[in-house]
């Protein structure tokens, strides 16, 4: 018998480099997918419709949470974010494990209503390297740097609600950090005790 898969929770600041971690953990980690979110953001270059985010207008945005169609969802910045319970459903069930990239509030959405979670923060190493990724290529006004900013701490600020925190130092240390932290959330005693139901039946007959 397998065990439902495990719900990852990862939050951090924009800056922290979390969206490079998560996409390198779904390269190099079996078993484990990304939830992609709905939001009413407008895309940003690059973005990638129905890849990076589910992009809808506030209307319908308003209509699934109607229809109880999120797991979770939060104002973020003046912006709705959602994870919707079909995303998430659909991996864990057959037990493979799932990533979701929220902020601090659905977080505490998700730990309050599911029991096998696991929530990751991370950390920059630096206000200095906060800072500098903040600004970005140079081209946004200081008001807009300074938004991001307060925008950042206010996230940080829910840090201690997390299981684990992982300072990105270096990248490859934290992606081996991250790792470990999978790599032990997968064999808590709940979960190897389905996954092992044979064995444990064996081992304790007569
Ligand atoms: P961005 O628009 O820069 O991709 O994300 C802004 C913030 O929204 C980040 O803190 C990100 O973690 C959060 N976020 C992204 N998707 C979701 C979601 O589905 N639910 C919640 N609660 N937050 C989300």
């Amino acid at each position: 018998m397998s065990a439902k898969g495990v719900i990852f929770i990862v939050s951090a600041p924009s800056g922290a480099g979390k969206t490079s971690l998560v996409r390198r953990i779904i390269e190099e980690v079996p078993g484990i997918a990304v939830a992609v979110s709905h939001t009413t953001r407008p895309m940003r270059e690059g973005d990638v419709d129905g890849s990076d985010y589910h992009f809808v207008d506030r209307e319908e945005f308003e209509q699934l949470i109607k229809a109880g169609a999120f797991l979770e969802h939060a104002d973020v910045f003046g912006n709705y974010y959602g994870t919707s319970s079909q995303a998430v459903e659909t991996s864990i069930s057959h037990g493979s494990d799932v990533i979701l990239e929220i902020d601090w509030q659905g977080a505490s959405q998700i730990r309050s209503r599911l029991e096998d979670t696991c929530s990751i923060f991370i950390l920059p190493p630096s206000r200095d390297v906060l800072l500098q990724r903040l600004r970005g290529r140079g081209t946004d006004s200081e008001e807009v740097i300074e938004r991001r900013t307060q925008e950042a701490v206010a996230e940080m600020k829910h840090m201690d609600t997390a299981d684990y925190i992982l300072v990105n130092d270096q990248f490859d240390a934290t992606l081996a950090e991250f790792k470990s932290v999978i790599t032990a959330t997968r064999l808590r005693s709940g979960r190897q005790i389905v996954e092992n139901s044979q064995l444990i039946d064996g081992l304790l007959s007569g």
